[in-house]
């Protein structure tokens, strides 16, 4: 790519990361009565449509107030398709003077979303228009709502995926990275137990049974599980208990949420699996113990494949990145979850770059401009070796 169109392409996607910063989309399911995507879902397929892309927004059943963005482009000349995915929503604004008004200091944008990962979401729209412009392949866009909290839009992207004749080679998903190449991520699972006593007047607590106390060995035999698990490159915590009903009465109900996550290549069965474990041992030690452990959620880890398209798409990234500043250049293994599985489970080969800053989730997130200017160009340029790599095969 020439340097004038190179530069290009930087001040599109800050420009664009202004542009997306601006819109309100905090994720109404993590903050009540919040916007929601429908907005910057309005933007964003307005300006891809004026670009040459067809654009099909999507809603999960039950939520159509919840829009997703596929956008797709299909060149004149063969080539690979690469989708490209970003979510839109962003955690809440509690605390913020000006989240919605896009601040540059120097080589940083502040504002809610910045990183993420409005900076990565600007990131591959950039890209996508350029590829679409060169016109061989195909680019798929999956913009996605309720990334934040429950999966709902890329879920409902990938089922309507299937439904598109567009079958992806893989999926690069511009979360947050540095522009490190992430090679693996945790999963994790929520378990819920509870723990049945029964009430009496607590003057008379030995004719009852206190799931109160119950739950206080539960917490102590989950904090000494958590060393091995924790040695494995998991984790094991208590994150809510509730308990008892009121003073004077012997607790007849408790219950604790336990988090698991789990290490890259560990399946969440294991969460459920040593939950019962605990308790079984605690019925073995006290028989008035009457508990339930309920799966809530699981999500699986992830690793990049060892080979094939997503590896080399990703190796080719990470030659074109090198010299990005802030980048430690060493290999990311993400202690939380991400959605990359959610598109190697339905077949895409997955790979997880974008640019990052600071802050993400507090006051003052901030995303480094440096990653955001260098990122569109290494996408296409990584493209390119896509296509001869796929070519020689
Ligand atoms: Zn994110």
């Amino acid at each position: 790519m020439s340097q004038s169109a190179a530069r290009e392409l930087d001040e599109q996607a800050v420009e664009l990361l202004g542009e997306l910063v601006a819109i309100d989309s905090v994720n109404p399911g993590l903050v009540a009565g919040a916007r929601g995507e429908a907005p910057i879902v309005a933007h964003l397929r307005l300006r891809l449509e004026r670009a040459g892309f067809s654009t099909l927004v999507v809603t999960p059943d039950g939520h159509p107030d919840r829009p997703s963005l596929l956008a797709w482009h299909t060149g004149s000349a063969p080539g690979p398709c690469l989708l490209l995915n970003g979510h839109v929503d962003t955690v809440g604004v509690a605390g913020m003077a000006e989240p919605f008004s896009p601040r540059i200091d120097g080589d940083r944008l502040f504002g809610r979303g910045a990183a993420d990962m409005k900076g990565g979401v600007a990131g591959v729209v950039v890209a996508a228009e350029e590829l679409a412009r060169r016109g061989s392949g195909s680019v798929v866009l999956a913009l996605v709502a309720d990334e934040e909290d429950r999966s709902l839009g890329t879920e409902t992207v990938l089922a309507r995926l299937g439904a598109t004749d567009l079958r992806p080679d893989l999926a690069l998903v511009a979360e947050p990275s540095h522009l490190d190449l992430t090679v693996s991520l945790r999963g994790f699972a929520v378990v819920e137990v509870e723990l049945a006593g029964r009430a009496v007047h607590t003057s008379q607590a030995d004719e009852g049974v206190d799931a109160v106390a119950q739950l206080g060995r539960f917490l102590a035999a989950v904090a000494a599980a958590r060393e091995p698990v924790r040695a494995r490159g998991g984790e094991l915590l208590v994150s809510v208990v509730r308990g008892g009903r009121a003073p004077f009465t012997v607790a007849d109900r408790a219950s604790a949420t336990v988090e698991r996550r789990t290490a890259p290549g560990e399946a969440t069965g294991v969460a459920l699996d040593e939950v019962e474990a605990l308790l079984a041992r605690m019925r073995e030690e006290d028989p008035t113990v009457t508990a339930t452990a309920r799966l809530v959620v699981a999500r699986e880890s992830w690793q990049l494949q060892p080979a094939g398209p997503a590896r080399t798409f990703a190796t080719a990234l990470a030659a074109r990145l090198s010299t990005v500043p802030g980048r430690t250049g060493a290999p990311f293994e993400a202690p939380y979850w991400m959605e990359a599985p959610l598109f190697e489970e339905s077949g895409i080969p997955a790979l997880v770059c974008g640019p990052s800053g600071g802050g993400l989730h507090s006051v003052d997130e901030w995303v480094d401009l440096r990653q955001v200017r260098l990122f569109p160009e290494a996408i296409v340029t990584a493209v390119g070796s896509l296509a001869e790599r796929l070519d020689a095969d």
